[in-house]
């Protein structure tokens, strides 16, 4: 193994070099292809090397890169946040641009926060979240997830933030099935603030469908027309994170428009620019921006690169083709095609425990243990299929399941133009992969 001076997440591993990459395919400097079977880290949703979008960022970059927020505003991000409000499911929305999804989300936190402030409550400064969630790498957005792999070293600087369970219905924390379980996940919510007391509580958040920290874990109907009901009775701000799904994922343009539901704040990441840029964003309702516009007037957060045109330019015409190219309808129709190709492995494949999801976000559990006892450790076995994928020229993205720790997972969520006859192809190499690991497996 060869040693280089960039830190790359696994110090001890060789990563391929990439050369470039065109539609759902990603090329090494070996000549190797790579079906992108999870758009990267579900980010590239569009594919790689579009055109168009190439040619807005040339034009861009040649006009103007960056700008400081605090000494001028551009078209390009004025009309980004114009798009979003007309996009978001019912109702005004203002936008606040960051870089990353975690910073959309510790955004989100800061603005439910700062909203009771505005209105004398200052005591409502604690965000409830579920056990099972991700919301990003930072402290604040560390603190409100529920991923115990990536919290563990960290909890000690982590804020004592409560959170409930998952609606995890293949391993239901209450052991009920749907419907007679009367979406015990949901009214736990309920008890939670009467216990904590809804006077501490600023908002509640949750990914609409739970991706690494869950595999595509999707909740069961009524769960979050529920949720909206108990934040409404207890005065709680509903925050949906929808970096992962939002803007066509899981066949809608958001994923909470699944449900009828309106949230007070919505984050946006990973496919806002698709990959070919860094940009996130913080929707706030016009309820939530209101007291604050009339109040302090000044949003206490930002970054110096946020809200730079090229960024805003670049994720405007990223919008802008999936809407033309109609990508949440495609979307959905992939997906479903998709999802039943990837259900019918279950009979082969005994120790595939779940599959689930919605559009072209879709996660597969193993199930642990199974009959061979051939899962040597969850984690390293979703390794194991991540690593064994990529040899064969698959991408898969590797997940958290079960209770974060003891579940083995994957997720498939290629770009959202995939072809039938490339999603053909990749459910061969995951045939292949799941076929070649019970060879070589004990
Ligand atoms: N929220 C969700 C739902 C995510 O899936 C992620 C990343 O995986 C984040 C937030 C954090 O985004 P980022 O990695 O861009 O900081």
């Amino acid at each position: 193994m060869e040693r280089t001076y960039l830190i790359k997440p696994h110090l001890r591993r060789d990563y391929p070099f990439v050369s470039y990459g065109r539609g759902v395919y990603l090329y090494d400097v070996a000549g190797k292809r790579y079906l992108d079977g999870c758009s990267g880290a579900v980010t590239a949703n569009i594919g790689h090397g579009v055109e168009e979008i190439i040619h807005v960022m040339n034009e861009q970059a040649k006009k103007v890169a960056f700008v400081y927020r605090s000494q001028f505003t551009s078209e390009p991000a004025e009309k980004l946040a114009d798009k979003l409000s007309q996009l978001a499911p019912g109702g005004e929305y203002g936008t606040f641009l960051v870089n990353s999804g975690s910073e959309a989300t510790e955004t989100a936190m800061k603005i439910a926060i700062q909203y009771w402030q505005e209105k004398g409550k200052m005591g409502k400064n604690k965000i409830l979240s579920r056990w099972l969630s991700y919301h990003g790498i930072t402290i604040g957005a560390l603190s409100m997830s529920g991923h115990p792999t990536r919290r563990a070293r960290f909890v000690p600087l982590l804020e004592d933030f409560p959170s409930i369970c998952a609606p995890y219905c293949y391993r239901c924390p209450y052991h009920s099935t749907y419907p007679s379980c009367q979406l015990q996940c949901a009214r736990e919510l309920e008890q939670a603030i009467e216990r904590i007391g809804a006077e501490h509580i600023a908002a509640f958040i949750a990914e609409p469908i739970i991706g690494a920290a869950g595999a595509a874990i999707t909740p069961p109907d009524g769960y979050y027309e529920k949720i909206r009901d108990i934040c409404n009775k207890y005065d709680i701000l509903l925050i949906v994170d929808e970096v992962m799904t939002g803007l066509g994922r899981t066949g809608k343009m958001f994923a909470i428009e699944h449900w009828n539901v309106q949230p007070d704040l919505i984050t946006l990441g990973k496919g806002l620019g698709a990959g070919y840029t860094p940009i996130a964003a913080t929707l706030a309702s016009k309820q939530v921006l209101e007291p604050i516009f009339e109040g302090s007037g000044v949003i206490m957060s930002g970054h110096t690169l946020s809200a730079n045109p090229l960024s805003a330019a670049t994720a405007l015409a990223v919008l802008s083709y999936v809407e033309t190219h109609r990508l949440p309808e495609k979307a959905a129709e992939t997906g479903r095609y998709l999802f039943t190709q990837l259900t019918s492995f279950k009979k082969r494949f005994p120790w595939i425990g779940d599959i689930r999801g919605k559009g072209l976000l879709i996660g597969i559990e193993f199930a642990v243990p199974n009959a061979k006892g051939m899962l040597p450790s969850p984690l390293s076995f979703t390794e194991l299929v991540v690593t064994k994928a990529q040899h064969l020229g698959l991408l898969v993205y590797p997940a958290a399941a079960g209770n974060g720790r003891d579940g083995a997972a994957i997720i498939i969520a290629p770009p959202l133009t995939i072809t039938k006859e490339e999603v053909d192809e990749l459910i061969t190499l995951l045939k292949q992969t799941f076929l070649q690991l019970e060879r070589e497996l004990p």
